[in-house]
């Protein structure tokens, strides 16, 4: 799957981008336990809008909201079985974002760290959490794949690497590091996020 060409799809409010996202889970998957889907959608919310290391940081433009309803202009965050996973993303293992239905399926077993995914990204739960969730928006944003050797090899691996597949010779890291991911990122969302960053704020 390309993220190349992805439009960016996102709301300009004046001097910010906004970007809206609808956590929930798959029905068929958790059987409608809705402790499941408030737990996992506060989780997201939580990562994307309290987090001290979120891409809001990183691009002080960004502003991050939770939609209340599916659709709307909102990028849904599914937990699914690792067997969507399979399905929706046509990978093995991974969790993915879906640029033709704006939708980021996330794969249970490595957000519960019950596959290797947490242990190859050297990270805790919480971490591995917080990468998968900020790489898959990173996606939607715009940002493609970097890897640990094409940042050097060393230092922290940047959040566009495939943490979940290992992170090579580099640190653990699970924040977006603007110089690390901006190699990543389409020169048109550079230019879009730069010029808001220069609005004065007062
Ligand atoms: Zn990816």
């Amino acid at each position: 799957m390309s993220y190349q060409n992805t439009p960016v799809a996102r709301a300009q409010r004046g001097e910010e981008v906004v970007f809206r996202f609808f956590p929930t889970f798959d029905k068929d998957d958790w059987d409608d336990d809705d402790r499941v889907a408030t737990m996992f959608a506060d989780e997201v919310e939580a990562i994307l809008t309290n987090d001290s290391s979120n891409w809001t940081k990183e691009y002080p433009s960004l502003h991050f909201e939770r939609a209340g309803k599916k659709g709307w202009g909102a990028c849904t965050i599914t937990l699914v079985s690792s067997a969507t996973a399979m399905r929706q993303c046509h990978m093995a293992g991974l969790s993915c974002y879906d640029p033709s239905s704006e939708n980021i399926y996330i794969n249970a077993d490595n957000w519960t760290c019950v596959s290797s995914a947490c242990a190859n990204a050297r990270s805790s739960m919480a971490n591995y959490r917080r990468y998968v969730i900020l790489h898959e928006v990173g996606h939607a944003l715009g940002f493609a794949h970097t890897t640990c050797n094409e940042v050097g090899g060393t230092g922290p691996v940047p959040i566009m690497s495939q943490q979940t597949k290992g992170i090579g010779t580099c640190d653990p890291n699970h924040a977006p590091i603007r110089r690390l991911e901006e190699q990543a990122l389409p020169k048109k969302l550079i230019e879009l996020m730069s010029a808001v960053d220069k609005v004065p704020s007062n």
